[in-house]
């Protein structure tokens, strides 16, 4: 039966930024992550794939070329969790020990939540940037489609990177300016929830694009079934008088980000919350109940924007909190919520929202050199040269000039 100092469930950005940060403070650990998947994603990069700025294949790397040196990678899917015995069951029943456990293995997708979807998708003008294998579907689609209806949607919250689908929207819609087609173009944004974006600074900044674009926004509209070869969708409108009808709407193109939820197995899980999220305290991340386990990344239930960024903040204090649980570390380290998202508001311009628990706006650059509140070509650079590096040289081999924590107790 292996044991190990950590196991790390998922090598996902989280799972990896984090076995690199703990080996990076201590080589001596054993540590293990347990991940089924042979290919890693920079899902970061899929919204310029979708706009045909990025090839595919600079966002995927092999799991192996990616497991820090000295941590042993378990190439299996973890199937449930044992925290009375300190370990987690693998698919085959094999039995993994631990003295320490972080869960990061991400969200779910739900696509069969979306009558029809499943059978249309990267099809009949179907598309999503939150596959690798659809994300250059949208960027052909963007670039084939001359007139007609684009329909962008945004299904209830939480979700991964909240402004991602209306990244999709105005980089679609830029395209089509550029090229004198938008004025043949009727594009609609059809949002399950009922704001923009949920930090109120950088809405005026949108709004002046989504008025630029002429994009007509729907605001509790879900959408719950598709027809691709009929080219149709429905939306149930949820109206104040708590009524909710259906709506129809025809499409040539329908950009689609699917309902998500934490992964079955941590749902199942005596370590979820009644949503089904990992229940950790907010600062430290560690379980609200289970003494020596953590998580970090998309699928715990702190309420930080679930963004690589975030997780890149997280990794070293879960790190630091794992080690000083060890007795290897003097204090703990507290996570402020830091979560960002580089809204893509043209070619060439972002929107860099920056901001931690309550939306706090927390801007990572002077002011002077890029203000997160109105578009910047400095943040599209970032975002463009920048980000790429710093998430494979930086992030996930635990260099941490720009994540270190503050450690706040002795
Ligand atoms: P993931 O990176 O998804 O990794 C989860 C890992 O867990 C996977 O490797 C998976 O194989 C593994 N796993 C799952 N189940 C099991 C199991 N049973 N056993 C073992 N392992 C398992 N973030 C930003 O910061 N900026 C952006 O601009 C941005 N844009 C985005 C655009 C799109 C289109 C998308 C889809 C995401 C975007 N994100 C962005 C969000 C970002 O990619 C995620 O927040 C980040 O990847 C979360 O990391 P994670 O490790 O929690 O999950």
């Amino acid at each position: 039966l292996a044991s190990y100092d950590v196991v790390i469930v998922g090598g996902g950005a989280a799972g990896i930024a984090c076995a690199a940060s703990l080996r990076e403070r201590d080589a001596s650990l054993s540590v293990a992550i347990v991940d089924p998947a042979d290919v890693h994603y920079y899902q970061p990069g899929w919204t310029f794939v979708g706009a045909g700025i990025f090839s595919p294949s600079t966002t995927a790397r092999t799991m192996a070329s990616l497991i820090p040196r000295g941590v042993d990678w378990v190439k299996a899917a973890v199937a449930a969790f044992d925290p009375a015995r300190h370990a987690v069951v693998l698919e085959g029943c094999r039995l993994l020990r631990y003295r320490t456990l972080v869960v990061a293995a991400g969200i779910k997708l739900n696509w069969e939540a979306i009558e029809g979807l499943v059978d249309t998708l990267g099809r009949n003008g179907v598309t999503s940037n939150y596959r690798y294998d659809l994300a250059p579907y949208t960027w052909k689609l963007v670039q084939e489609t001359r007139a007609g209806r684009a329909l962008f949607t945004q299904p209830p919250m939480p979700i991964k990177c909240a402004g991602a689908p209306q990244k999709a929207m105005y980089l679609s819609c830029d395209h089509w300016l550029r090229q004198g087609r938008l004025r043949d173009m009727e594009v609609g944004f059809y949002n399950a929830g009922g704001a923009l974006f949920g930090v109120p600074e950088y809405v005026p900044a949108l709004m002046r694009y989504v008025e630029r674009y002429g994009a007509a926004l729907n605001f509790q509209h879900n959408l719950v079934r598709v027809d691709g070869e009929a080219r149709r969708a429905w939306f149930v409108r949820s109206g104040e008088d708590g009524q909710s009808e259906v709506v129809q709407r025809e499409f040539d193109m329908i950009h689609v980000v699917p309902p998500q939820q934490a992964p079955d197995f941590v749902r199942a899980s005596p370590l979820a919350d009644e949503a089904g999220w990992v229940d950790v305290d907010q600062f430290t991340l560690r379980h609200k109940h289970f003494e020596n386990i953590w998580s970090l990344g998309d699928v715990m239930n702190a309420p930080n924007a679930k963004t690589a960024a975030a997780a890149r903040k997280q990794a070293p204090v879960v790190a630091n909190n794992v080690l000083h649980f060890l007795g290897r570390a003097r204090g703990l380290a507290r996570y402020d919520g830091y979560g960002s998202c580089p809204l893509t508001v043209e070619r060439g311009k972002i929107v860099l929202a920056e901001f931690g628990y309550g939306g706090k706006l927390l801007p990572s650059m002077p002011r002077w050199l890029i203000n997160g509140t109105e578009p910047s070509r400095l943040a599209w650079y970032l975002k463009e040269w920048m980000l790429p590096p710093i998430y494979w040289k930086a992030m996930l081999r635990g260099r941490e000039w720009l994540a270190r924590p503050v450690i706040t107790e002795g």
